[in-house]
């Protein structure tokens, strides 16, 4: 498939590349991507002033469909609608996890930031990170829940 590919660390060194199709491991699906939105952290990956982890395809605030599932997955299936936290790689065991905040835990390696991301047709990752999203919401609208969620963690949640 094609896709979108930071390839090395530095300003630019981004481009269209032909890589394999993700395969969902035990405790993963696949999700067919149908919409993403372009980051301000990616325009800052672009210029090498944000963390991430090349090779990687770019691409964390994004919606899909499911289109295969791990042996593992019981609670999704194929056909749902989904979007996901980015999170991927949070410990859940340090102290930062612990507290209530694995979306800031040193370890983790976000989508299109240190694990493989959204431009491109498919992304596969943990079913335990999955939102559903309702069928009278838009993929457009799915793919900003990401800062949304960000928004509301921010400033609702601090307040
Ligand atoms: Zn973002
Ligand atoms: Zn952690």
């Amino acid at each position: 498939m094609k896709a979108v590919v930071k390839y090395g660390k530095g300003k630019g060194m981004i481009e269209m590349r032909e890589v394999p199709e993700p395969k969902p491991k035990d405790d993963e699906v696949l999700i067919e991507v149908k919409a993403v939105s372009i980051c301000g952290s990616d325009i800052h990956i672009y210029h090498d002033a944000h963390p991430y982890w090349p090779p990687v395809v770019l691409g964390h605030e994004f919606s899909g469909i499911i289109v295969d599932v791990g042996k593992n997955v019981k609670e999704w299936k194929v056909g749902d609608r989904v979007v996901t936290e980015t999170r991927t790689g949070s410990c859940g065991a340090c102290f930062i996890c612990q507290s209530g905040f694995p979306q800031v835990c040193e370890n983790k390696r976000a989508y299109g930031i240190g694990v493989n991301g959204a431009y491109a047709k498919y992304v596969a990752g943990p079913a335990s990170l999955l939102h559903k999203l309702p069928d009278n919401v838009s993929f457009e609208a799915g793919a900003v829940m990401e800062p949304l969620a960000i928004c509301f963690t921010s400033i609702i949640r601090e307040m």
